[in-house]
């Protein structure tokens, strides 16, 4: 983090817990009319109607699962929702609510904890789900942040990763690599500027890239999408962990194989010329980078028409009988079985 010595820094034992909490949350407004209670008593009450609820819980820890020396506070609040609203898209539900849990050392000043609310409540405010709770403690080394996000959806709507069946199409939204390689981008930056602190970088070139790691979207947008199309995807999952181990998940949890072709998947040019520039190849890229937060969901043949042609989606392949297994076809039409982490593609 590049601190500026001017700014205020307030010790967050002058507040204490209560009045720390009422600071950080009192700008927060409530929008669902699910939301019964939210923040100021033992729980909070929610009313989903004939609704089922989708409940997804992340925790983040500092040095883990981010790292502060170029990760802004702001944004780390806004991509920790994303993470988890991401997942409330994913099984195909309208994201409703969230809570926060952070624990946190003396080191961070108030000020550092109102940047990382900033980032949560422009969440909340773009993704209309409401905040309704936590939980604040201590921590004596870094950062952990916890958020839970709650969503509803109609039974017949829920997609869970098991209902992909052989001949469907699989179906990517957006596209892919780009977190990856923001993360390569600035942590070049990070050690350039460890070196030389005065250094200028010109990061406008990947400026694509590096928001894709730092600012991701979860694809609620997708979710509308697909439901003005009436297509109901067969299964779904976001990519979190990168394009082949979320594929290994379908086909596992679905019995299903999969042949996924290596032309077909989408690439931003910003993602290739970074991937050129750091020697990295685009395919392994996208299929072990991560973070992404897009949706990979399977459809079936007869609703490919409805999605036939929308800029936001691209068939990347088909399921396959479970007995094929799961494959990346490649572009000189070689057949490499998938791998959690990418292909091994030395031991052909
Ligand atoms: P309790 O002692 O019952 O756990 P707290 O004093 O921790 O209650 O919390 C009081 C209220 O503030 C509750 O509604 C709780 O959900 C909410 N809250 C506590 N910490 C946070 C936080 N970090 N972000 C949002 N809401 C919080
Ligand atoms: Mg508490």
């Amino acid at each position: 983090m590049i601190e500026d010595k001017n700014q205020k820094r307030t010790s967050l034992d002058q507040l204490g817990e209560f009045g720390l909490i009422d600071h950080l949350t009192k700008d927060f407004t409530i929008s669902q009319k699910s939301t019964i209670k939210g923040i100021g008593d033992d729980a909070a009450i929610l009313d989903y109607k004939d609704k089922k609820t989708a409940i997804s819980t992340d925790l983040l820890v500092e040095g883990v699962h981010f790292d502060l020396a170029y990760m802004p506070l702001k944004h780390l609040g806004y991509k920790a929702a994303m993470v988890n609203l991401s997942d409330i898209y994913s099984m195909n539900a309208v994201a409703t609510q969230l809570t926060v849990s952070v624990a946190v050392s003396n080191r961070f000043p108030l000020e550092a904890l109102e940047e990382l609310y900033a980032g949560i409540e422009l969440a909340t405010k773009s993704y209309n789900v409401d905040l309704i709770g936590g939980d604040t403690t201590s921590s004596k080394t870094g950062l952990l942040i916890s958020i839970t996000a709650l969503g509803a959806v109609a039974e017949k709507d829920i997609t869970y990763r098991s209902g992909a069946k052989p001949n469907d199409l699989l179906v990517v939204s957006g596209d892919l690599g780009g977190a990856y390689m923001g993360l390569q981008v600035l942590e070049r930056e990070n050690e350039v500027f460890k070196v030389n602190p005065n250094s200028q970088p010109d990061l406008e070139p990947y400026s694509y890239i590096i928001e894709r790691q730092l600012k991701p979207e979860a694809r609620k947008d997708i979710v509308e999408i697909l439901k003005k199309l009436e297509v109901k995807p067969t299964s779904m999952i976001d990519i979190s962990d990168g394009l082949s181990s979320e594929i290994l998940h379908l086909c596992k949890e679905s019995s299903v194989g999969c042949d996924l072709y290596e032309d077909k998947i989408p690439l931003d040019p910003t993602v290739i010329a970074a991937c050129e520039e750091f020697k990295m190849d685009s395919t392994l890229v996208a299929l072990s980078g991560g973070e992404d937060y897009e949706l990979l969901f399977t459809i079936d043949q007869k609703d490919f028409d409805k999605i036939k042609g929308n800029p936001n989606l691209t068939v990347i392949g088909h399921m396959t009988d479970k007995s094929q297994g799961a494959h990346l076809v490649t572009r000189g039409e070689t057949k490499i079985p998938l791998k959690a982490q990418g292909w091994n593609s030395f031991e052909e």
